[in-house]
Order: structure tokens, then sequence, then C-alpha cells
């Protein structure tokens, strides 16, 4: 694309006189360092600098352009006629001059004073040579245009010209794409006293579009922010300001939180996708930015919830189960179900023994939950009694084999020992010959069935806690958000307390990509009562994310509650995405229902 401010920086650029009249300085720009090298010898020295875009005022525009230009169109050439110290033409054409189109040369406008066609020598076949040039593809080529200066006067310039006058106010505009016509005219018309907003406005935003690639490292990424073209005009002014804006790359990636756009660059704020600053150039026109890891991300996204956000219990257990286990596994209903069907119900088992005692002293309640603590034994089941929900024994068994091979179960067996009455769980890795009761080493006789000895299974130690607690469904949940964006990460489970002295708990805090998220996680989406939905909706408006996540693990047909969680989200202004199973047994993310 041709750029409008390709002026050629090693010509000389020139200035009005200082004691030249109005129009000069309005037409070709005043050199406040007052350098004769700038000033033009004579008035129409300065004229022609501006009609050629060799003026001081050329100079400020280079690197300033439309970076973004929407209905922009093509129109006739302006030639605003003044007296030539004429205020008010001189301030309306300022004003309407700063409307023009910069990237393209859509709208030349120009600034002429009255005299300058029967003073300058060569300005007519100069002028008239611009117009044969353009072969514009509206019409007219040319509006002339003055408010001191009579309509009868535009009329005999316009003529003088070689442009034929048309009466018509009618402006027909072109793509600035269209492609001239190759059937060159020879005739060009003119007319007088049109409104010239008509071709100048359309929407645009500023700025100077460059794009580069570079290699990205943690700390200290050397970003090449002065395009090529600049280079001339800001040489030997190091730390000279520039407005700058970086979008692309990594950033696209990042949640737009005021942190965020800090752990880049000290400076910078969000502005929409990009992130804007106002820099110093150092000499060599690099920019250093950092570029935040997931985690360092995380932490600030929870810093900019507004409140103390602090790690949960269940949150810690979740974070270690992700780290520690293979959690892709969790994305099957089935492993799920298999999991919660082998869980030792420590927590339900307290509960239930708490409420056999009736009004319970402290002591009591001390003693019971220490007993409990050694006394529960991890729960374990071979696959022909695992029990879990929709599952068959063979599809149990291919469950339980694919998950103790991921390290979430082990295998063993079990004795029912006659000696001192207990059943106990023998792990494979520590079965002698003969089998011994763990409790009292007396010699047992495995459990068997027809077939043979039996397996039995048992969740390993860690991945049985968090399933107590109901951290599996969580990390399961978890696991496939993350899963669904390469740059990601969630807390699992923090507790947000508002300075205000609010405090709440949220199951899921974090960012896939540039999106916020905050949610709630549940077993079973029977739990997702109109309040439930109402107040976790209302909280992740509070935490200020763009998206809300409802999340359930087992299958279900009741879908209404979804219609509800779709208008309260539109309600909060709240995009809403489900993590919920599919009909292939498959946790599944998605906008909704
Ligand atoms: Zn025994």
């Amino acid at each position: 694309m041709p750029w409008h401010i390709g002026v050629s920086l090693t010509a000389d650029h020139v200035a009005a006189r200082p004691n030249g009249p109005l129009w000069e300085k309005v037409a070709a720009g005043i050199d406040s360092s007052n350098s004769p090298h700038s000033s033009a010898a004579t008035e129409d020295n300065a004229g022609r600098a501006a009609l050629g875009h060799r003026s001081i005022l050329d100079v400020g525009l280079a690197g300033f352009a439309e970076s973004e230009a929407i209905n922009v169109r093509s129109g006739p050439i302006l030639l605003w006629i003044t007296e030539p110290d004429s205020l008010i033409d001189c301030q309306t054409f300022w004003n309407y001059r700063a409307l023009r189109c910069l990237r393209w040369p859509a709208s030349p406008v120009y600034l002429l004073p009255d005299r300058a066609l029967s003073d300058w020598v060569g300005l007519e076949e100069l002028i008239r040579q611009m117009v044969r040039e353009r072969q514009f593809g509206g019409r007219p080529d040319v509006v002339i245009n003055s408010v001191s200066v009579h309509d009868a006067q535009l009329k005999l310039m316009g003529e003088q010209l070689g442009l034929t006058y048309v009466a018509s106010k009618q402006v027909t505009m072109t793509s600035i794409a269209a492609i001239v016509d190759r059937t060159l005219r020879i005739e060009f018309s003119f007319t007088t006293d049109v409104d010239p907003r008509d071709w100048l406005l359309f929407e645009r935003t500023f700025g100077y579009d460059d794009w580069f690639r570079v290699q990205t490292f943690r700390q200290g990424t050397a970003v090449p922010v002065l395009p090529e073209s600049l280079r001339p005009i800001v040489s030997g002014h190091a730390g000279i300001p520039l407005r700058l804006r970086l979008g692309g790359g990594f950033l696209q990636e990042l949640p737009r939180t005021p942190s965020t756009a800090r752990a880049v660059l000290e400076t910078a704020i969000w502005s929409g996708p990009h992130l804007q600053s106002i820099v110093g150039i150092s000499s060599n026109g690099l920019l250093n930015i950092n570029v935040p890891s997931q985690e360092r991300v995380l932490q600030l996204v929870a810093h900019d919830v507004g409140g103390e956000v602090e790690l949960s219990d269940k949150g810690r257990l979740a974070a270690s189960l992700l780290r520690r286990h293979d959690v892709s596994v969790l994305n099957a209903v089935s492993s799920l179900a298999a999991i919660r069907a082998l869980t030792t119900r420590r927590s339900k088992e307290l509960v239930k023994e708490l409420t056999r005692l009736e009004d319970p002293l402290p002591d009591e309640i001390v003693n019971l939950v220490s007993s409990l603590g050694g006394r529960v034994e991890r729960n374990y089941r071979s696959a022909g009694k695992l029990q879990a929900r929709d599952l068959s024994v063979s599809e149990a068994i291919d469950v339980l084999e694919t998950l103790t091979d991921r390290g979430w179960f082990e295998r063993g067996f079990k004795v029912s020992c006659q000696s001192c009455g207990m059943s106990s769980f023998i792990p494979a890795t520590s079965l002698a010959s003969p089998a011994l009761c763990p409790q009292c080493n007396t010699t047992s006789e495995l459990i068997r069935t027809e077939a043979g000895v039996e397996m039995y299974y048992r969740l390993d130690a860690f991945a049985d806690r968090c399933s107590d607690q109901g951290v599996v469904t969580h990390a399961a949940v978890g696991s496939v958000l993350l899963a669904s964006h390469s740059f990601s990460a969630l807390h699992l489970g923090v507790d947000i307390a508002w300075e205000d002295g609010g405090v709440a708990e949220v199951d899921i805090l974090g960012f896939l990509g540039a999106r916020l998220v905050a949610g709630e996680v549940k077993t079973s989406a029977a739990e997702f009562t109109d309040d439930q939905i109402d107040r976790d909706i209302a909280l992740s408006a509070m935490v200020g994310v763009q998206t809300h996540v409802l999340a359930y693990v087992r299958p279900t047909k009741d879908l209404r509650f979804l219609v509800r969680a779709r208008a309260v989200c539109a309600d909060a202004g709240l995009d809403l995405l489900v993590v919920r199973p599919n009909d292939n047994g498959q946790l599944t993310v998605g906008p909704h229902g």
C-alpha cells in the first residue's frame, strides 16, 4: 500500500517565513527553531512545498497515519482559496485538512492564496498535471471553496486551470482501492462551494502498523518497536517518547487485567486486545518486555480479583493431585465412577459416628476423630463387586486396569484371617508365600472364587484422601478445561476475603488464554438448584471474570437448569462455559446446553 506519509526525509523541508502571511503558515507550518535553513525564500516557495508534501508539517506527520480505516472514500481534490490573511478561511481549511486520509492519497486538500494563480509562474500547469495524473474515478475532479473570495472569482480560477464548470453540487466518490481507468480522460470538471465532509469523514484509528517476528524469552525480550521509516526522523533523539500499541503473539493469550499488562511492561495498560504505553525510544529502537509464565499470570489474575485470594484446603489438594497424578484419564466418566466407588468415606464415616453420639462433649469428639484416623482402613474391592454406577463387570475390569496402570490404584489380594477375625488387603507387591495376615502375621488363605484367587483394587492413599474431599471431581474438570487451551492455569478451590468483610469460596478461578474464568463444580447436576445457580453466577460477576464455568460429571437427562444458567449469565453479561459428560461418557467443554 502506498503511504501518503512516504515523504522523502532526505529532501529539505520548507517552513513558512516568520513574517509571511497567515495562509503560508497554515499551509507549510512554522519551524519553532526558526532555522534559516528551513525557512522558505518566497511565498510561492512555501506554497509549492505544501503542494509537493515537502513542508515541515509533512515531516511532523511522518509515522502518523490510519492503521485502521472504515468507509474511507476517495473524493475530489479540494482547493481552498483564501485572502492571504483571512482567519476564517485559514481556520476552516485547517479543520478540514485535519480530516483528510493520511495513509492513502484519497482526498488531497490544498490551501492557496487568491493571488497565486496569477502571480506564481507555472502553478497552473502544476495543478493541471496533478488533476490529469490523478484520473479521479468520481465527479467532479476538483472542488474550489472559499469564504473570503467571491464565487465568481473561484469559477474564473477553475476555468483558468482548464477545468470545465459543472453547476451540480453532487459529488460522486470512489473506493480508494479503485483501479484508475485506463482510458485516460483529457477533460476534467470542477465545481465550487461544496461541503467536503462527505468525502473527508470516516471512522479511523491512527498509528503506524508494523509487524515482526521475535524470539520471546521470559525476561527481557527485545522488541523492535521503531519502524524502519521512522528511524531517520528520530535518529539522534534517544529517549524521544513514542506512543505504542503492541498486539498479537503471546499477548493474544494473556488475560487482560491491569497486573498482566504491568507484568509485560511496567507502564502499560490494555487497550482492547493491545498493550498500550508511552515509552522512551532507545537509540537501537528496541524495547524490552517480559513474557510472564502461566504460573505468574495465575498469581496476577488472582491478585486482580480485588480481595485476598488464598488456595483453600481443597485447592491445595487439587494442585498437588494435578502434579502427582496423570489426571488425563479422569475425563472418562467411568474413571470417576470407579474412583468414587472405591473411595474410603472418612468424612462420611465421621459424620455417621458423630450423629450416633447424642449431644457430644468436645473430649468425646476428639477421641472419636483420633480413633477413626487409625480405624478406617482404605477401601478395596474386586472388579466383580465394584458396584460403580452404570459399569458392568467387564467395563469395571477395563477401567480398574487402566487406572492401575496410570498409578491411581494398586492391585492386591484379600485375606480373611481365621485367627484374628480381621479381613485385610495385601498389595500384590508385598505378597509372601504362604500369605500372612497383616494384622497378626498368621498364615492365611487368599480369598478365591471358582475361577481362582481373586484380584482386589485399592486407591492410592493420596488419591483416596482427595476423592473423599471431593477434589478428584475438581481435578477432572480442571484437567478438561486446561486441555482446552494451551496457555491456561486454574486454581481449583480458593477462599476469597474482600475488604468489606465478605468472604466466598470459589471452585474454579483462573484463565484459559485471554479468557478469565470462575465457576462451580458439582458431582451431580441435581445440585444446581435455582438458588445455587444464581449465587454462583453472582459470585463470578463479583470476581470480575468474563466467563462463568458450570461443571458436573454425572450424566443427566434433565437439562432445564442449563437454560436458567444461560439466562442468568446473559443478564450478568457473562459467557457460560459448561463442562459435562457427553453421550460417549467423556467430559467435554462447550459453550452451553
Ligand atoms: Zn489375623
